[in-house]
């Protein structure tokens, strides 16, 4: 891709900013008509309530994947370049688990004084940016599962999915001389295999749990019409497979689920005992993206088409005349 296409692309996301940034009822008639998720969808519920921060997932998630160590410079020293010590998604990381701490620190799950754990990864939307942004289709979503998937050999390393996704979760490898994009497949290789995404698999407190999305929305609803305090028996790994459970009472929510309308909805849904921005998941509307930017793409195409008929009768006109003037002006034998 040449410098003057990469130019008209960032033209085009910058109509897709603006019309984000429209009124509601402004975009609502802009945008095309919102995707709708697969009823075989497949998703996770991270419960941030029973996260202990033991980063099993983390571990568990770079075995799966290949994925080499993160060490930030500034830790080379401290851990003398052997331990995985991820900050942040990276081009080496998938899935990280990052840290709420609020005054004393001292009591899980409180907004004062207390901290709190959330896990980040790709959320699977159901109208992906990642997927409309690409120009070579290299991101897909599986018209059954849900599953948003990227194709290395196709990917160009344009990084147009980096700045399209909302959530921030496509990240480019600077380090991998012929450019990289890493982000969460949802372990589709493993789900290929009849198995679970690996962080789920090994989540002791079923902090991470994997399921149909349907069954997933059915026991957050459980957790969260349950009074503060009631026992409940939280599955572990896949939602109805023969786990023993982990036993414990359901903790004070903050109100709503992540994921269930950001950005269009998307197939991993978050619930949490402090309030989903102070752990730094992004507020964001219930349009995506895609929908809007694509919206008003094919708005202009249509208002286009007039000046472009109007523009190349102008030219047909010009040359026909043009050639009339030359005929005129030619010597008569
Ligand atoms: S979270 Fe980002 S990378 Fe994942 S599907 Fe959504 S837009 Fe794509
Ligand atoms: S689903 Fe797989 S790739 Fe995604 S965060 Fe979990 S372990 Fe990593
Ligand atoms: S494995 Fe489960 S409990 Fe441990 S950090 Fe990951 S999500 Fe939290």
């Amino acid at each position: 891709m040449n410098a003057v296409d990469r130019r008209d692309f960032l033209r085009g996301a910058g109509f897709a900013t603006a019309a984000a940034a429209l009124p509601t009822e402004a975009s609502a008639g802009i945008a095309r008509p919102p995707k709708e998720i697969s009823p075989q969808a497949v998703g996770m519920l991270y419960d941030s309530t029973l996260c202990i921060g033991c980063k099993a997932c983390v571990a568990a998630c770079k075995a799966a994947n290949n994925m080499p160590p993160d060490i930030p410079q500034h830790l080379t020293d401290w851990n003398e370049d052997t331990w995985d010590t991820p900050e942040d998604l990276s081009g080496r990381t998938l899935n990280v688990i990052k840290v709420y701490r609020n005054g004393t620190a001292e009591q899980k799950d409180h907004e004062i004084n207390g901290f709190a754990f959330v896990k980040r990864h790709c959320l699977h939307c159901v109208d992906p940016s990642c997927v409309s942004v690409c120009p070579v289709s290299a991101m897909q979503k599986d018209e059954v599962t849900g599953i948003v998937t990227h194709d290395p050999d196709r990917c160009i390393g344009c990084r147009y999915c980096v700045y399209g996704c909302p959530f921030g979760v496509p990240q480019f490898d600077f380090n991998n001389p012929l450019g990289k994009i890493a982000k969460c497949q949802f372990c589709s290789h493993l789900q290929k295999k009849g198995q679970i995404p690996a962080c789920c698999d090994v989540c002791p407190t079923g902090a991470s749990l994997f399921g149909p999305v349907k069954e997933i929305e059915q026991e957050i609803e459980r957790r969260l019409t349950a009074a503060p305090g009631t026992p409940h028996e939280f599955p572990r790994g896949k939602i109805g497979e023969n786990r023993p459970p982990n036993a414990a009472t359901i903790p004070h929510y903050v109100k709503g689920i992540y994921g269930e309308h950001e950005a269009g909805g998307t197939q991993v849904r978050y619930l949490a005992g402090i309030p989903f921005p102070k752990l730094g998941l992004p507020t964001l509307g219930r349009q995506s993206p895609a929908s809007l930017s694509e919206g008003m793409q094919h708005t202009l195409y249509h208002w286009l088409i007039a000046p472009v008929v109007a523009f190349l009768g102008f030219a047909f006109l010009a040359r026909r005349n043009m050639a009339q003037h030359a005929d005129d002006e030619a010597p008569k034998s």
